[in-house]
């Protein structure tokens, strides 16, 4: 599809409500770049030439999480499906359909996500795949800093709660995490578990609590306030 300078089009390719991406071409402009026009609520899309156009959307397409955020506007969930682009570890892979019934496998280095079956098969694949993924990283971070701080093991499971990102049980030794975490940075996942970790030393979010969060992980501000800007975007993922 070839776009033209100034032309508008939604920032969801299936159309609707959402964000709009004006585009722009400026050939003084070394690389493609989104900014935001707050006072239109649209995200301008720059390229040196209107060839570069094309490009451009799909880039910004990538920073539509970004996108949502700093227009204020809550993303909508879609269901997950071939063409999206999600978000692993903070960074952007893009779903792939491929025939049959197979599992969703990650490929091309960790930027693609292959699964067969279709429309909510193909979503549960993709969630089944991403949960493992949650579960692998949040049992190693969650591991070592349990031994930072000379705890024993817990019982650790996955649930996929509406707004809360972790909990910790301290009588019972077990902790639950969101798995939708795995979709933000690496730094903000250690947190994640560095934060229930402590609970199990502090119950409540005591300065002393705090003291053992930092002793983990150094100055959790940033990601707390991570959690706090982005974390709608990725309870509306698949939803
Ligand atoms: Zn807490």
């Amino acid at each position: 599809m070839a776009y033209r300078n100034d032309q508008r089009l939604p920032l969801d390719e299936g159309g609707g409500s959402g964000p709009v991406l004006r585009l722009s071409v400026n050939p003084r402009a070394r690389r493609l770049s989104v900014r935001i026009d707050a006072r239109a609520g649209e995200a301008v899309v720059i390229a040196p030439t209107e060839r570069g156009l094309t490009q451009a959307v799909a880039f910004a397409r990538t920073k539509s999480v970004w996108i949502c955020e700093r227009l204020a506007v809550r993303p909508k969930g879609r269901p997950l499906e071939p063409g999206q682009v999600i978000s692993l570890r903070g960074r952007p892979v893009r779903l792939e359909a491929v025939p049959g019934a197979g599992a969703a496998r990650l490929v091309e280095e960790g930027t693609v996500i292959r699964s067969g079956g279709e429309g909510e098969a193909y979503a549960r694949r993709v969630e089944n795949l991403l949960k493992r993924e949650a579960r692998d990283t949040l049992l190693e971070r969650t591991d070592h800093h349990l031994r930072a701080l000379g705890q024993t093991p817990v019982k650790m499971s996955i649930a996929d709660t509406r707004s809360r990102w972790g909990s910790c049980s301290p009588h019972n030794r077990t902790i639950r995490y969101s798995w939708r975490v795995i979709m933000a940075p690496p730094p903000v996942i250690d947190y994640l578990a560095a934060h229930e970790v402590a609970h199990l030393v502090h119950a409540d979010h005591s300065p002393a609590y705090w003291s053992v969060v930092e002793r983990l992980v150094g100055d959790h501000r940033p990601w707390r306030k991570w959690l706090k800007d982005y974390g709608g975007a990725l309870h509306a993922v698949g939803r």
